[in-house]
């Protein structure tokens, strides 16, 4: 909880001209999520309500032309990963063909996507073809009924029907994602654990954040990411992997069996000091951090004409005045509007 005292406020000097995209205190931001909707076609209870969202008109959406000048202005700005996510990216039509568009436009980037995975059987090998490199899937349980309490979809049989289809077209490798909360899903970390040695694929499991539209968070619904460890490691020990991108902090199993662990622990231990994210929302608004209160507005200026250094100076003052850590720890904490999905999370 060190943030709590060490949390300080961006510098009022005027950002760099050029350069990467740097914040004051020194971190560089070149890894980009990209959300392509705010629609989605599952209702998670700890992102938004059964009923939905007020979902975006379509003229509000970035188009195809206005996401691929925007991936292509970050690339140039030193972004080396871009993750398309939303919503739920595969509700978009056409995805492939702005995938084809992105790659086009950046062949070496490290393009990635983060879905649900229910609609991956249909749009796996279409968008492998398109010049996706990989997926990230959701899956927070294995137990059909549980999965379909926590989603509000009874769809776990297509998910992981998904995967193996994304496995299948060389969307490799594939990390599955897991939030994890206290008293739902918790009991189900070791089998989670026993399934990535089965298949080979990485879990990664999320601390519960407050990012829902509900603001219904509870903290003492936070299953602390130690406590995940401490139980797989029991049972299967666990040997830490050397940094790497991710905020994940990852681990394999000792035994050399396939698969591997990771855990974000955004709640209980901060990676703030080495963030290196930044997020443009579904109708072009950028975020420097998950939890930001400001955002800048991208596609008003884009529409009017702006050129590609305006926007760069846009994007630059945002990254300038990122905060430097999340304030979920400190009593002043104020939760964001947007929920996860709304934001591209
Ligand atoms: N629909 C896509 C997916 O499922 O990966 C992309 C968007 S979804 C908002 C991205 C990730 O955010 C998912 O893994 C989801 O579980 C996670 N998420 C949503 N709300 C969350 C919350 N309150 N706390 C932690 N993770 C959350």
């Amino acid at each position: 909880m060190t943030l709590v005292t060490s949390l300080r406020q961006p510098s009022s000097s005027p950002p760099p001209a050029e350069g990467p995209l740097v914040d004051t205190f020194g971190r560089v931001a070149d890894d980009l999520r990209i959300s392509v909707t705010d629609r989605c076609n599952f209702r998670c209870t700890y992102c938004m309500p059964a009923e939905g969202l007020a979902w975006l008109p379509k003229e509000q959406i970035l188009t195809f032309e206005e996401l691929t000048r925007l991936l292509g202005l970050f690339v140039k700005l030193g972004v080396r990963s871009v993750k398309v996510t939303g919503g739920e990216p595969t509700v978009r039509a056409d995805l492939p063909v702005l995938i084809r568009m992105f790659r086009d436009a950046a062949p070496d980037l490290d393009l990635s996507m983060t879905t649900n995975g229910v609609l991956l059987e249909r749009l796996a090998d279409p968008l492998a073809d398109a010049g996706l490199d990989r997926v990230t899937v959701s899956l927070d349980s294995l137990v059909r009924h549980r999965f379909e309490e926590m989603t509000r979809r009874d769809a776990l049989e297509r998910v992981l029907a998904g995967i193996r289809a994304a496995e299948a077209a060389g969307l490799v490798p594939i990390k599955i994602n897991c939030v994890v909360i206290g008293g739902t899903n918790e009991t189900e970390v070791v089998d989670f654990a026993e399934w990535s040695r089965q298949h080979g694929h990485t879990i990664r499991f999320i601390e519960y954040m407050p990012l829902d539209a509900q603001h219904a968070w509870e903290r003492e619904k936070v299953v602390p990411s130690g406590r995940i460890l401490e139980a797989i490691d029991a049972v299967f020990p666990l040997v830490p992997v050397g940094p790497d991108q991710e905020p994940a902090t990852s681990y394999r199993f000792a035994d050399g069996a396939p698969g591997g662990i990771g855990v974000i622990g955004s709640v209980t231990e901060p990676f703030c000091d080495t963030c290196n994210r930044l997020r443009i929302t579904a109708e072009g608004e950028v975020r420097a951090c998950l939890f930001a209160l400001d955002e800048t507005d991208l596609r008003g200026p884009m529409r009017a004409g702006a050129s590609d250094s305006e926007l760069e100076a846009l994007i630059r003052a945002d990254v300038w005045g990122k905060w430097s850590g999340h304030r979920i720890n400190h009593p002043d904490f104020v939760q964001p509007e947007r929920s996860m999905s709304a934001i591209g999370g």
